[in-house]
C-alpha cells in the first residue's frame, strides 16, 4: 500500500503539469496550440514596427498588497493573498469608452543560463539580462481561468531587464522573498505593510510601447494574449540575477532538486504578424 502511495505520488509530480523546459522542443505534441501561428515569445524587428496612436491606463500599481511569492518549480511567481479589492489593473485607450478592463493576476520572471540572454523577447535579436511578465486577465470574463482561452482574454506587459554593474533597489523586496524560496513549492509573503509597490518594477519611461497578437510561452500555449512590451528596461545586476538561479526545479522526490537556470521558450516565428508601437518614431 505505501509503495502504491509512493507511486502515485511520483507519478502526480511528474505529470501533474505535464510539461517541462528540458523538454521544450515537444510541447506540441500534447499542446497542439504550441505549435500554433500566434506563438510567444518574437523577435521584434524595429524595421518592420508600425506607428499606431494607442496608449493604455494603469490603475492601482501604487498601491501595496499582501502577496504571495512562490516558487512554482518554473518560476518565481506573485500572486495576491486576498481575494477580491481593488487589483491593479490595465487598459487601452484605443475604444474611448468601451474599452475593456484587464486585471492583474500574477507577475513572473523569466531568466536564462547566460546573463546576457535571460529574456524571451528580443529586440533587434538582442536579448535581456531577464523578463518580468504582468499577466491580466480581461474583466469582463470574471476571474483568469475562464479568459485564459478567449482571443481578448489576456494582456501580459513585458519588462525587460538589462544588466547593470549596480543593484536595482527597486527589486530589493522581490529579492529578499525570492532568497526564501528556493525549495520548490515554497512560499513567502508580502505584507502590504511593506514599502513594495508593483510600480516601481515597470520602467520610468512607459511612452514606448511595442504591442502584437500572441500567445501564452508555456503550455498550453493558449493565443489569447495581447502582449505589451516596454521598449525601455529596468536593471538588474548578477547578484540580484542569481537569486533567480538558486530557485530549485521539480523534484521528484525530497531532496532539493537541480537549479532551475533557464526558464524562457525559444524565439517563435512571426509569421507576418504586426508589430505596433505607440512611439511616433516608428511612423
Ligand atoms: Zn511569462
Amino acid at each position: 500500500m505505501l509503495l502504491y502511495i509512493i507511486f502515485i505520488y511520483l507519478f502526480y509530480t511528474i505529470n501533474c503539469e505535464g510539461w517541462s523546459y528540458n523538454d521544450k522542443a515537444n510541447w506540441a505534441s500534447s499542446f497542439p496550440q504550441c505549435g500554433g501561428q500566434l506563438q510567444s515569445p518574437i523577435n521584434i524587428d524595429k524595421r518592420t514596427v508600425r506607428y499606431a496612436p494607442f496608449g493604455f491606463f494603469i490603475d492601482n500599481y501604487d498601491r501595496t498588497y499582501n502577496l504571495r511569492v512562490q516558487n512554482n518549480g518554473d518560476t518565481a511567481v506573485l500572486t495576491f493573498a486576498n481575494t477580491g479589492g481593488n487589483r491593479p489593473s490595465l487598459q487601452f485607450d484605443d475604444h474611448k469608452y468601451n474599452s475593456p478592463r484587464y486585471i492583474l493576476e500574477n507577475v513572473h520572471v523569466h531568466w536564462g543560463k547566460s546573463y546576457l540572454q535571460g529574456s524571451e523577447h528580443s529586440i533587434d535579436n538582442q536579448f535581456a539580462a531577464a523578463e518580468l511578465h504582468f499577466v491580466h486577465y480581461n474583466q469582463k470574463y470574471g476571474n483568469f481561468q475562464d479568459a485564459v482561452t478567449q482571443s481578448d482574454g489576456l494582456v501580459v506587459a513585458s519588462v525587460l531587464m538589462a544588466l547593470t554593474y549596480n543593484p536595482n533597489n527597486n527589486l530589493d523586496w522581490l529579492i529578499g522573498a525570492v532568497k526564501h524560496i528556493n525549495p520548490y513549492n515554497s512560499t513567502v509573503y508580502i505584507s502590504s505593510n511593506s514599502n513594495f509597490y508593483l510600480d516601481n518594477l515597470l520602467p520610468r519611461d512607459r511612452r514606448s510601447v511595442f504591442r502584437y497578437r500572441g500567445s501564452l510561452t508555456t503550455p498550453p500555449c493558449y493565443e489569447s494574449v495581447t502582449w505589451l512590451v516596454f521598449e525601455t528596461p529596468i536593471n538588474i545586476c548578477r547578484d540580484q540575477l542569481n537569486q533567480f538561479r538558486q530557485l530549485r526545479e521539480k523534484s521528484t522526490n525530497n531532496e532539493s532538486g537541480h537549479p532551475l537556470l533557464d526558464n524562457r521558450r525559444s524565439i517563435q516565428s512571426n509569421n507576418d504578424r504586426i508589430v505596433q508601437s505607440s512611439n511616433p518614431k516608428y511612423q
